[in-house]
């Protein structure tokens, strides 16, 4: 059965169903993998995203994709997937890796390769001049992937380079309704003809599957998840990853799926009722997110910490934010590395703000709200 879903062209690759398909989740067996790419299929996505370090997520797709074949007639070329490989290793490792990867898959060639987390400047410099180039030639000469793309967590000024560097079709990043701070970035890449792809739109977008009453209620008639894809499909992104792990999770992207139209007038008026209800919460203190308070002499990430505190005072969003504030300086280049409690109060950073916000008293706020004590450890 052929389903219906509107396709984007994806970089110089493939073109993609609106949604993607995450495997991150659906790893615990065959059968629950088989199950996980069955429904993706039947709501119209033809992407796939997986990683070697998904556990066995290559084989279990690889398996459940010829399973399918047999099983549903869905041919197993019909798939666009995508893998990725961690910027590091010299080139007989990332060869070697690569090699086992399409064994896994159980395929000659995938359509797309991303180098995955490249979130620090020595992380490019490994694609443009080290192991990294000689890899990405090697796989583009024998035509083993049809494009390479990046996924980044690094800096604005980072992925922007990574966009211009003329190596890549594509990238992953973090668009998102509720942090829009890299929708110019995405905006770029679409402008150069690359792919992009949101990263979780649902989780890391905010846990939105989990909304708080202030969204669910400014939202009506739509569900602020709902609203959110809506919103970085209407913008023009080419496809967001959805990590399902259960049938309830593709409830969105059956109802999505051919809808890459403009927003309509009634879904204008709810993300603005979403942002008048922000912004009244927030008052006067609201962080726009314009980075002008940047560099502090102390390296704190002012704009990210201050996003949290929007994300948790104007949308209600707190244990979102709670997670991701107390993740600061646990996951390496992955994330922040300090926290407001690194603030010097030194107030260089306050002449600087267009808002006019005392920036050292709501980094202090906002740590008060949002740190958590550690947890205490069950064996001790
Ligand atoms: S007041 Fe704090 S955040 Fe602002 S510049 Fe000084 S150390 Fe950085
Ligand atoms: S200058 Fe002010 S509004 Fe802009 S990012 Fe910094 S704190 Fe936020």
């Amino acid at each position: 059965m052929i389903i219906n879903s509107q396709k984007r062209s994806f970089g110089r690759g493939a073109k993609v169903s609106l949604f993607t398909l995450g495997t991150m989740r659906a790893t615990e067996s065959l059968e629950k993998m088989y199950s996980i790419i069955k429904n993706a299929y039947y709501v119209g996505i033809n992407h796939i995203e997986t990683a070697p370090s998904y556990g066995n997520a290559e084989s279990l797709i690889g398996n459940s994709l010829k399973k399918l074949a047999i099983e549903e007639n869905i041919k197993e070329n019909n798939w666009v997937i995508t893998s990725k490989v961690l910027p590091n290793g010299d080139f007989d490792f990332l060869k070697n890796n690569f090699k086992k990867s399409l064994k896994n898959l159980n395929r000659e060639k995938i359509n797309n390769l991303a180098i995955h987390g490249l979130n620090l400047k020595q992380h490019l410099d490994w694609v443009i001049a080290g192991e990294g180039k000689k890899f990405i030639s090697w796989i583009l000469e024998k035509e083993l992937v049809d494009q390479v793309g990046f996924s980044s967590h690094g800096s604005y000024s980072l992925i922007k380079d990574a966009i211009n560097c003329e190596v890549f079709s594509f990238c992953n990043l973090h668009l998102h309704y509720l942090d829009q701070s890299k929708i110019s970035l995405a905006e770029l890449a679409l402008k150069k003809g690359m792919g992009v792809l949101a990263i979780s739109p649902a989780d890391k977008g905010g846990r939105l599957y989990s909304p708080s009453d202030i969204l669910l209620e400014a939202s009506k008639p739509f569900h602020p998840l709902e609203l959110a894809y809506r919103f970085l499909l209407a913008k023009g992104i080419t496809t967001l990853s959805l990590g399902a792990s259960k049938i309830e999770d593709f409830k969105f992207a059956e109802k999505l799926r051919n809808s890459q139209k403009k927003l309509t007038k009634q879904e204008i008026i709810a993300l603005k009722k979403i942002k008048n209800v922000a912004d009244e919460k927030l008052n006067s203190t609201k962080c726009e997110q314009c980075r002008l308070c940047l560099p502090c002499p102390n390296e704190i990430p002012i704009p990210e910490i201050l996003r949290l505190r929007n994300i948790a005072i104007g949308y209600g969003q707190y244990e979102f934010a709670k997670e991701r504030y107390n993740l600061i300086g646990r996951a390496s280049h992955w994330w922040e590395e300090k926290n407001s409690s690194f603030c010097l109060e030194c107030n260089k950073c306050v002449p600087k703000c267009p808002s006019k916000l005392n920036i050292p008293v709501l980094l202090k706020e906002t740590h008060n709200l949002l740190i958590e004590k550690p947890k205490k450890r069950l064996w001790s």
